[in-house]
């Protein structure tokens, strides 16, 4: 019995939102709305929707010994999430947070040292026009600073984690080197690659699945040649890249599981489904893939299979759309239940 159904892998974010009639041209000032400040960044995102749901988790993740830092912290705490992950500056080691609670500024130990306060925590600046389009900027700050290193020395998290859960907001060597670490403790690898990056081939085919929305398959599969309209295509291309199973997200269509045993097809041959998903009169779809991700991870950590577990999050999904933001819109299991009716 694994200690975490689920180990994420990935960024921590300050999502800074100010709402804008018009964005400024170069060298133009406008006035915006209130600041308004969200815990994000996609790793912290899945780790707290899937703690929402239920699931033993933690977030192997870098913040600063800052303000932002903290939110972080507390917003993986209410989740549910564990905080054995969580590092606080640039000397911090995984384990630590979880044993002495959040630290707060100038207790030293870990955040201090001869770096000083090192980097601050990821911020992404993001302005909504009147249209609702986005701008968004980001500085990765500590999350540029979660290292191979880190990886290895948060082995025993890797141990203890029935899946492991990857995105790309972080160093891609740090990627690899989370993937082969889960390899090698056995542990189911969930890969998101967003924001698109090419990953070594032995990185590919460990995913299982790798899950992707129809801009990064695209991006991924840049052949030179058109793919079409039909996602089971794209799937098709997708696992000729080597991943042992793919789920693409749909939007309001849903997903489509493409792998070994799924559908109606041979047990032990490549089948595919496509999963609709349910009805719902959309707010805000920030965060529904990582909700969706997150989910995921949980499911496969609990002993579902591929297409079981694909069921489950889109439903999850299509929850955190009906209401704004992405970790304040995360269901809990009890809102999934209710909601079959
Ligand atoms: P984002 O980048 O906005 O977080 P994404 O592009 O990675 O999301 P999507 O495919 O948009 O991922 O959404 C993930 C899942 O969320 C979908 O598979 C679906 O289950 C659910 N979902 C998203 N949008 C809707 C919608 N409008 N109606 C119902 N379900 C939705």
């Amino acid at each position: 019995m694994h200690e975490y159904d689920l180990l994420v892998v990935g960024s921590a974010n300050a999502d800074l939102v100010i709402g804008l009639e018009r964005r400024p041209a170069a060298g133009e000032t406008v006035l915006g709305s209130d600041l308004v400040i969200h815990p994000g960044g996609k790793g912290a995102n899945q780790a707290a929707a899937a703690a929402r749901l239920g699931a033993r988790t933690t977030l192997l993740a870098r913040v600063g010994d800052d303000a932002y830092g903290r939110m972080l912290a507390e917003a993986q705490r209410d989740a549910g999430a564990a905080l054995a992950g969580l590092l606080v500056g640039p000397t911090d080691t995984p384990g630590t947070v979880g044993k002495e609670g959040i630290k707060e500024p100038g207790e030293g130990g870990a955040t201090g040292g001869a770096e000083g306060k090192g980097a601050p925590t990821g911020v992404a600046l993001i302005t909504v026009d009147a249209a609702g389009d986005n701008s968004i900027v980001v500085s990765p700050g500590a999350n540029a600073r979660l290292s191979p290193d880190d990886v290895a020395a948060a082995r025993a998290l890797f141990e203890a984690a029935a899946v492991v859960s990857l995105q790309l907001e972080i160093p891609l060597e740090t990627v690899a080197a989370a993937a082969r670490a889960a390899a090698e403790h056995d542990a189911r690898l969930v890969l998101n690659p967003s924001p698109p990056a090419r990953l070594p081939e032995d990185v590919l085919a460990l995913c299982d699945p790798l899950v992707l929305n129809e801009h990064e398959a695209r991006l991924l599969l840049d052949t030179g040649r058109s793919l079409g309209d039909d996602p089971r295509e794209w799937a098709t291309a997708l696992l000729g890249l080597g991943p042992r199973s793919v789920v693409i997200t749909l939007g309001a269509e849903g997903a489509l599981v493409a792998g070994p045993g799924v559908g109606d097809g041979p047990t032990d041959g490549i089948g595919m489904v496509r999963v609709p998903s349910p009805r719902v009169r959309a707010v805000d779809t920030t965060g529904a893939g990582d909700a969706f991700t997150g989910a995921l991870g949980w499911r496969l950590g609990r002993g579902d299979g591929l297409e079981q577990a694909v069921r489950y999050a889109v439903r999850v999904g299509a929850f955190a759309v009906t209401r704004a933001g992405a970790q304040e819109s995360y269901p809990g299991a009890a809102e999934i239940e209710a909601e079959r009716g």
